[in-house]
């Protein structure tokens, strides 16, 4: 399992955020007009990638972190994407962080993040990715994502948190992220957090008892 067990007084839902394409692009172009440059050793080679944040990720990031369990899973190598966060997480508001080594390799050689071994109520795990391989078993968990090659007029990042904010706290997150490409304001169905007050309780609860 990937994540430690956590204590019943944490009702959140859990997001596993990608990187790569998601919140940041980076390259090995010298012409590439980055945000921040982060110089990485790979195998006894050092190389220096480009990035740029996606336009609105900061705002982004602050938001979701303050409802969220918030988990980075990212097919990158580590010491690439560890940089990168470190540089990009200015607020320290990400949570842990997974690299290449914790993803599945299939028999055919794709890179697939299995939300299984989260350690967490899939039905409250959200899969934020623009590559379709990495929720391969779990497209009922994805928001999928446009990929972000550079685009400074791109405003996925402030489209998906603002229908975050509207179904963060919902029972079973599989109907409701469903309708995430159906495009305009999403209302939540009046039943979606019908155990919201059992979770509160829940919490209540275990805060009261030091869990
Ligand atoms: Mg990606």
């Amino acid at each position: 399992m990937l994540l430690e067990p956590r204590g019943a007084a944490d009702q959140r839902v859990t997001l596993v955020l990608d990187l790569d394409e998601t919140l940041v692009r980076s390259s090995f172009d010298t012409n590439f007009d980055a945000d921040f440059e982060a110089p990485f050793n790979l195998n006894g080679s050092w190389c220096t990638a480009r990035v740029r944040k996606r336009p609105f990720v900061d705002e982004f990031l602050a938001r979701v972190a303050d409802k969220f369990e918030v988990v980075i899973m990212t097919a990158g190598v580590r010491p690439y994407a560890s940089l990168v966060l470190d540089l990009l997480d200015t607020g320290r508001v990400l949570g842990p962080r997974f690299y290449r080594e914790s993803c599945t390799k299939t028999a055919n050689g794709l890179l697939v993040k299995d939300l299984s071994r989260m350690n967490r109520d899939l039905k409250r795990t959200i899969i934020v990715d623009n590559s379709p391989n990495a929720y391969l078993w779990h497209p009922e968990h994805a928001i999928d994502v446009v990929d972000f090659v550079g685009d400074p007029e791109d405003d996925e990042l402030k489209t998906i948190a603002d229908f975050l904010d509207v179904i963060h706290d919902v029972d079973d997150v599989r109907q409701h992220v469903a309708h995430w490409r159906s495009g305009g304001s999403y209302e939540l169905p009046p039943n979606a957090r019908a155990d919201a007050p059992n979770r509160a309780a829940l919490a209540k609860e275990a805060k009261a008892a030091g869990n």
